[in-house]
């Protein structure tokens, strides 16, 4: 390829058409389509252009099972430019995720599960002597350019016995390492109620449209009261779709009461993606066309959004100057059915499908389904 190129009549989300010009892996012009100059060009007419996607819930360490897959299959080759492992790996194996992250071409960062075994195990914090608070300080050091956050699962299977004594560990681990939580929430206990007051400002609830019983909003859908204050502290909501964690009911409900779509992350990973209901991130976005959000806000969701809590905010934009991070989609029309994680349905007539990525300063063409 030339070292400039013209991607072509790209539109915005906003509907804008643009041309978008990149010299040596870096965005060099942006002008009305039709405007744009370089030696190669490459027309995307009725192709939509986002800054590169950024999934903040993945396990990208395939050395574990179930919860593991390889990073470019979950990245680039599914339209996503990074991607953020969720805790796959605790401090004995968070310097073999950062490497394998070196090799790939999406960009990876991680939260450090709080227990050093990580998920090796699915029930890694049922025993207290795998949260060991030192490696969790010395990988923190170690690993600092590559973690944004610490991770811990708190639902019954696997805490155990443990109960919510993880989580008080996590938070006391959090202020040391100025690093912020993202817990996991699901079955009880511990109740939901007994974990949610214990997160601050910036940390993130994972799974928060789940549809199990411990979960959210009460029986009639409202939202519970620790959720509404956790929101205004400024606690961070995010989808972390998976096998087991989104509910059509409850997402519907989120919508009803007015509760704001932070991120939407696919919580992708080997058997979820081969089997669904997840598939990939852009699937999962689709859900979210579905529900009613526009396609501005869904986009968001996974660029500036995440992005900014990232506090990365070059990720979530396209500008001039900028190293090239884009996505490029096609919005189609065609019936389709989703699934959600309680088996439930429903019927949709458009798709989100990923079309390819520039990053690195090259276009890459998606081949995968979304
Ligand atoms: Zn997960």
């Amino acid at each position: 390829m030339q070292q400039q190129f013209v991607l072509r009549n790209l539109k915005r989300v906003t509907g804008e058409a643009i041309d978008i010009t990149i010299n040596n892996k870096v965005i060099v012009d942006i002008t009305p389509a039709g405007n744009g100059r370089g030696d190669a060009s490459f027309d995307f007419s009725d192709v939509y252009v986002s800054s590169g996607w950024i999934d903040l819930h993945v396990h990208a360490f395939p050395d574990f099972d179930p919860y593991g897959d390889e990073i470019d299959e979950i990245g680039i080759k599914q339209g996503v430019t990074t991607i953020v492992d969720a805790g796959s790996c605790g401090a004995d194996r968070i310097g073999d995720l950062v490497s394998s992250g070196e090799q790939a071409l999406t960009q990876l960062f991680a939260f450090l599960n709080i227990s050093h075994i990580g998920l090796s195990r699915v029930d890694e914090l049922s025993q207290l002597e795998w949260i060991n608070e030192e490696k969790v300080i010395d990988a923190v050091a170690k690993y600092k350019s590559s973690l944004v956050g610490l991770k811990a699962r708190i639902s019954q299977s696997v805490v155990g016995a443990s109960g919510i004594e993880p989580l008080r560990i996590a938070r006391k681990l959090s202020d040391e390492t100025e690093l912020p939580l993202m817990v996991h929430i699901g079955s009880g206990p511990p109740d939901i109620r007994e974990i949610v007051p214990l997160l601050s400002n910036r940390d993130v609830i994972t799974h928060y449209l789940n549809g199990k019983k411990n979960n959210l909003f009460d029986q009639e859908g409202n939202p519970l009261q620790v959720l509404l204050e956790a929101i205004s502290r400024g606690v961070h909501l995010d989808v972390g779709h998976g096998t087991a964690s989104f509910s059509f009911r409850v997402a519907e409900a989120a919508i009803q009461h007015g509760i704001a779509l932070n991120t939407i992350s696919s919580d992708i990973y080997r058997g979820n993606r081969m089997n669904g209901p997840v598939y990939s991130l852009a699937h999962v976005l689709s859900k979210f066309l579905y529900l009613g959000y526009s396609l501005e806000q869904v986009i968001s969701a996974v660029t500036s959004n995440a992005a900014e809590w990232l506090r990365k905010p070059e990720l979530g934009r396209i500008q001039i100057g900028d190293v090239a991070n884009l996505t490029l989609f096609d919005i189609r029309k065609e019936p389709v059915t989703f699934i959600d994680s309680e088996g439930d349905e429903r019927s949709a007539n458009t798709i989100i499908q990923p079309r390819g990525v520039v990053v690195n300063g090259k276009l890459i063409e998606c081949q995968i389904r979304s």
